[in-house]
């Protein structure tokens, strides 16, 4: 992973000083280990902050709503589906986009890690191809990467991305997955009651703090329904009820959308896995309309399509 470091900064440097583009999107080291942020760069100097590792998993698609300049970017699996998107959606145009991209081995689950070292203090991740080494104040451990990759990434099917301007490194194998909805077709056999605990206790640890909504590239309205107040859509409280009205409207706005990033439930800061009312609707957007989000830019979503000749009675 750590070896394509390299090649986007010398990409991002050239791409600067031609003139070609006036900001380039990628990832620089965050403040804590194994939260890598994303960086604007408008600087040619400043290329050295860029890097990729096993913790760029942040959505940069999210930055690119309604820019008005010519933009680089790079771009994995996941995230060339939500530029994808986002050209369809009309929140930038492709001809302002520089697509640099990468094969993506998967990224690391930073909860996974602090829970395997007993969450005491993480000061470092240093990255050794297939392994990762984790430091603190007196321990040192490590680790294979491949038990410790976040889950979208486990059922990940793109992992390079789906459209770009130039490629740094082979694409990866995409592979054959058993099944990637096992764990929704399980909450699907729950009887109502069931499913409803399933998820109240889900949510039961949310505070409202729209980490989950910021992350998300798919979040561009200007005011979300939750923060508008004329008319107040959902209380503003921690009631269960507000808080699963929340996540149920934020999951059906993605629906036929989210490209199961995994952005959301990255930030959340007390471990929800949200994904699991997106996932729902990736599932049936798949079983319903063959319909994955992202992967091409000649068709229209599902739920932005008419047909007059649509075989539902509620279309008349
Ligand atoms: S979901 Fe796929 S493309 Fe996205 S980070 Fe994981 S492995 Fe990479
Ligand atoms: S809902 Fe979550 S997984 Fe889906 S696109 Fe948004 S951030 Fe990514
Ligand atoms: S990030 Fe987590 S705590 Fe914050 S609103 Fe989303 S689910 Fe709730």
């Amino acid at each position: 992973m750590e070896r394509y470091t390299e090649k986007i900064r010398e990409r991002a440097r050239d791409l600067l000083e031609s003139g070609k583009v006036d900001v380039f999107i990628g990832y620089s080291k965050g403040s804590v280990p194994m939260m890598n942020r994303p960086a604007l760069i408008r600087e040619p100097r400043e290329v050295n902050k860029l890097l990729w590792d096993n913790h760029c998993a942040l959505n940069l698609c999210n930055y690119l709503t309604k820019r008005t300049e010519k933009i680089g970017i790079i771009a994995n699996g996941c995230n060339s589906r939500n530029i994808v998107t986002h050209i369809l959606e009309n929140q930038i145009k492709r001809e302002q986009l520089y697509i640099v991209g990468i094969p993506c081995e998967g990224m690391v689950d930073h909860r996974a890690v602090a829970r395997a070292v007993g969450q005491r203090d993480i000061l470092a991740v240093e990255g050794l191809g297939e392994e990762f080494l984790v430091k603190g104040k007196d321990f040192e451990e490590r680790f294979t990467k491949q038990t410790f990759l976040q889950r979208n990434c486990v059922t990940c099917r793109h992992h390079n991305p789906v459209i770009y301007d130039e490629m740094i490194g082979e694409p990866v194998e995409e592979g054959e997955l058993p099944n990637g909805y096992a764990d929704v077709e399980a909450i699907e056999g729950m009887s109502s009651d069931k499913k409803w605990a399933f998820f109240a206790q889900l949510i039961s640890r949310c505070i409202r703090c729209y980490a989950c909504r910021n992350a998300c590239p798919l979040c561009y309205c200007p005011t979300c329904f939750v923060d508008e107040s004329k008319p107040q859509w959902v209380g503003k409280s921690s009631d269960p009820t507000d808080t699963m009205t929340f996540h149920l409207l934020r999951a059906y706005h993605c629906a036929g959308r989210c490209t199961d990033c995994g952005a959301c439930e990255r930030v959340c800061p007390v471990g929800i896995s949200m994904r699991q009312f997106t996932r729902k609707l990736n599932k049936d957007g798949e079983t319903f309309f063959s319909w994955e989000a992202g992967l091409t830019l000649e068709k229209r979503p599902p739920l932005d399509t008419y047909r007059p000749d649509d075989y539902n009675d509620f279309i008349k």
